[in-house]
Order: C-alpha cells, then sequence, then structure tokens
C-alpha cells in the first residue's frame, strides 16, 4: 500500500539538535514523515536512532530546534521570535496520539495481560472498563493471543510478551506508531510471529510508522522509504528497493553489506 497523503507531514523535524552533555548526537536533523508513510532507519550502531524515536515519544528533551506533529509544534514552538516549551497539556495531548514499542517489552509483571491492555485506554483516554475489555480481546485476537488474555507476562515467552506489547500500543488508537528493534531480545524462532503482526498492521491499517530495525527484508516489505544514518545525519534516504539493491553511498554500500 503506498503513502497516500501528500498533505502536511504527520512528523516533521526541523534543525533538531540534541546533546548529552557534550556528546552531539543530533546536530541540526530535519526531515518529514508523510501521513500513513512507513519509514525505515538503518545505520551503524551509536547514530541516533533511538535518540530520534526517543525525542518523538517525549522520552527525551530536545536542546534545540523543533518536531512537528501533524503540522502543530510539540514540545516547543516560536513565540515572538523565541524558543518557548510548550504546556505540558499541549504536549500530552499531542503525546496520545503516538505509541511506542521498545525492544524490551516493558510490560506490567503485576498485571495480567488483558489489564497490560486497558491500563492506559482507561485511565488516559477515559474509556469505560468494558469499552476497553471488548478492544482489547479484539487486539489479543489480531496478535494471535485471544487465549492469554488472563496470564501474566512473565508466564509468556518473549516473542508473545513483545505480542502483548504491540497490543497494548494499539489500544491507543495511535495514529504513528514508533517501533525500536522490537524483535532483537528475541530467541531466533519468535522472531517470525512478530513480525508476521506488523505487516499485518502495516498492511490493514494506516497507523504512520517509523521502524528501527535490523531485518532488512522485513524493512524492504512494510517500508515506504528507508532513512540511513551515520553520526547522526541522514547521508541517504530512497525507497526500500534503491537502497536494498543499489545504495548510492559507501557507508551504506559497507554497513548493509556487513548486516546482510
Ligand atoms: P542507535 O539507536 O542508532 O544505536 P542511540 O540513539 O542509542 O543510537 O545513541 C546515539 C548516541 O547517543 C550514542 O553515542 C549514545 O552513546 C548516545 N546516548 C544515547 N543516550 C544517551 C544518554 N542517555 N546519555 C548519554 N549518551 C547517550
Ligand atoms: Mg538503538
Amino acid at each position: 500500500m503506498p503513502a497516500t497523503d501528500t498533505g502536511t507531514p504527520v512528523i516533521t523535524f526541523d534543525d533538531v539538535v540534541k546533546r548529552f552533555g557534550r556528546t552531539t548526537v543530533l546536530d541540526g536533523l530535519n526531515f518529514q514523515v508523510d501521513k500513513g508513510e512507513r519509514v525505515t532507519l538503518i545505520g551503524p550502531s551509536g547514530s541516533g536512532k533511538t535518540t530520534i524515536l526517543r525525542l518523538v515519544m517525549t522520552l527525551e528533551d530536545l536542546t534545540d530546534g523543533y518536531i512537528y506533529i501533524d503540522g502543530e509544534p510539540f514540545t516547543y514552538e516560536q513565540r515572538n521570535g523565541r524558543r518557548v516549551r510548550r504546556k505540558p497539556k499541549d504536549v500530552a495531548r499531542i503525546a496520545q496520539r503516538i505509541g511506542m514499542v521498545f525492544q524490551q517489552f516493558n510490560l506490567f509483571p503485576n498485571m495480567t495481560v488483558i489489564e497490560n491492555i486497558v491500563e492506559a485506554p482507561i485511565h488516559v483516554l477515559g474509556q469505560s472498563k468494558e469499552e476497553a475489555v471488548t478492544r482489547g480481546t479484539e487486539l489479543l485476537d489480531l496478535v494471535g493471543l485471544a487465549d492469554k488474555a488472563d496470564e501474566h507476562p512473565t508466564r509468556l515467552s518473549g516473542g508473545q510478551q513483545q505480542r502483548v506489547a504491540i497490543a497494548r500500543a494499539l489500544a491507543m488508537d495511535p495514529e504513528i506508531l514508533l517501533l525500536d528493534e522490537v524483535t532483537s531480545a528475541l530467541d531466533p524462532e519468535l522472531v517470525g510471529d512478530v513480525l508476521n503482526v506488523l505487516r499485518n498492521i502495516a498492511q490493514t491499517t494506516d497507523i504512520t510508522m517509523l521502524i528501527v530495525t535490523h531485518e532488512m527484508q522485513f524493512a524492504q516489505e512494510v517500508s515506504h522509504r528507508v532513512l540511513m544514518f551515520d553520526q547522526g545525519r541522514i547521508i541517504e534516504d530512497a525507497p526500500p528497493d534503491v537502497m536494498f539493491s543499489s545504495p548510492q553511498e559507501q557507508r551504506t554500500k559497507d554497513f548493509l553489506k556487513a548486516v546482510l
């Protein structure tokens, strides 16, 4: 399915700078993601991919620059020529539209699977328990775990836990889904089920996705566009068939040779 919309980008990075102490990780990063577009970030370890997702998730604070979501300034805005932090309630309103799945599944171990899934829809979106459980049960079915609703996460395999984490993110009905190496912590035989669930979501929804993965075959299948990062910069931006079969930059060629 192609990305269809050419209107306002869903995500805009505008001269984004991120430093940790004296380490500059992103030094004026610009890129845009369109509605429904699935963009995969590739590049060597330490090139800033996780930092980019964590900035979008507001888990990290921008050092400078702006991120826009659907054209609206997110954590900072310009007012009277000055860069000012937006009000927490405005940030929270926008952040609700964004979900993330991490390498480590981060499920609440003291709650059952269905309790994990309905927690945020009830407490953040204000859904009734009944409504949240109905939707949560549908999502568990979607990720192939309808029979695990009342289990505790610790009784599930890593791949099952990760599929619960995906269902939990979807329960918030996100407009944007961020996936950071969601299969990297899994035993190899559990990777396929998780990727199948994500392929299905990619095919059946118009959720905008930013994906970090080492699964290049998967990236090729689901992405509209691949961005190659090196030291916090985009060194190549191409559709997957071009990026994976005829990359232009030597650093991309070297990286792909090492991971494929
Ligand atoms: P990637 O996901 O591409 O491997 P990261 O975004 O995790 O890269 O890291 C980019 C750089 O930022 C690395 O040099 C890393 O050491 C540094 N970094 C990330 N998080 C922190 C942090 N909390 N404190 C200090 N340095 C960090
Ligand atoms: Mg990372």
